[in-house]
């Protein structure tokens, strides 16, 4: 079946900043790879990373981990641990993150089973507190995991976080600890211990100023015209008629719209290329639908692709969404291609 809609993936710039980030951490380096790799396909992304030696992947559910079957179970972990409702997949680790966990998976009979920990160092979302250490005897720690809140300010968190992880790595016994993700690695060394977490970056994401640059592109979103018609100037475009021509114009018609991550928030000063022409967003995105000003793309015909502007980093800032939620947005309708 035809797709109109493609996501081209870029694999060798996956690799690039996979490899990137691990020259920057000097660390073993894993992937996170939980809400399909970020919108761009977890098995996808897994394959390609496993063939250059990535053996730690992070999923949020198992039903997740389930999905990915073909990695080997113990590159396998699974974020938001072990509960009441889930039935573990042999040799997939869960991330325990709280003492009634760490008692289920006791009462389970698995406490010889190896097993990872989160540590709440100062986030307050996911994690053992501090005060809780005592319930990991008895267990199993594989890798013992904590988690950075701020990593992508400078913020005074990030030093209090590493004092606290240092301080749990003395207490709390593990064959390995690790802490940062993205923004995490590009605080420095001394920030990697034995295994680093990176999810947006892997997929172009700019988690720090420090990143521009090396950190490439991996998402390019391409849609297909669907009528192209001329308005008058006067004539309006789109829902509640918020665009108005000002001259004689040439209207592109896409077959894409929010229902495919692609939000109203958008439009403005968003826009597609064709041949090298820029062709800007006009009215409101609706929700398979997009119109383009195409005047200047006299060669541009129905059924021809253009490329959706989708730049992180300038997206973010001009929508006020984040990056992750730029990413996670895209929806079932792209046809994801590795190239
Ligand atoms: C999602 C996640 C990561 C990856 O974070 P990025 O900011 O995408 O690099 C790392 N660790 C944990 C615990 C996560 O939940």
């Amino acid at each position: 079946m035809h797709h109109p809609l493609r996501l081209h993936c870029d694999r060798a710039a996956l690799l690039s900043n996979y490899r990137r980030l691990q020259d920057l951490a000097g660390a073993r380096t894993g992937a996170a790879i939980k809400a399909n790799a970020y919108g761009l396909g977890a098995a996808d992304v897994a394959r390609c990373l496993a063939e250059v030696g990535c053996r730690d992947f992070f999923v949020s559910t198992w039903w997740e981990a389930a999905e990915l079957s073909f990695l080997p179970a113990d590159s396998l972990a699974v974020l938001h641990g072990f509960g009441p409702q889930d039935e573990p997949l042999e040799g997939v680790r869960p991330v325990l993150i709280s003492p009634a966990q760490i008692a289920l998976w006791k009462a389970s009979g698995r406490a010889y089973q190896p097993c990872d920990v989160m540590v709440d160092t100062g986030m307050n979302r996911l994690g053992l507190s501090m005060a809780d250490l005592g319930a990991v005897e008895g267990l199993n720690v594989h890798t013992l995991h904590s988690h950075l809140a701020c990593a992508d300010e400078e913020h005074a968190m990030n030093g209090a976080q590493l004092t606290r992880f240092r301080e749990v790595s003395g207490l709390v016994p593990a064959k390995r600890y690790s802490l940062a993700n993205s923004a995490g690695i590009h605080l420095g060394r001394d920030y990697s211990f034995d295994l680093v977490r990176p999810g947006l970056a892997l997929y172009g994401g700019i988690p720090s100023p420090e990143a521009r640059g090396s950190i490439r592109r991996v998402a390019f979103p391409q849609a297909q015209v669907l009528q192209l018609r001329n308005v008058e100037p006067g004539d309006s475009v789109g829902y509640n008629a918020t665009f108005v021509a000002p001259r004689i114009m040439r209207v592109a018609v896409l077959n894409v719209g929010y229902a495919d991550g692609y939000w109203r928030s958008l439009a403005k000063g968003g826009s597609a290329r064709h041949q090298g022409i820029e062709l800007p967003i006009i009215g409101l995105i609706s929700m398979d639908l997009i119109a383009l000003d195409a005047t200047l793309a006299r060669d541009l015909g129905e059924g021809d692709w253009v490329d959706l502007d989708f730049d992180l980093e300038q997206k973010s800032a001009a929508s006020g969404l984040s990056q992750y939620e730029l990413l996670t947005g895209l929806g079932r309708r792209w046809q994801r291609s590795w190239f």
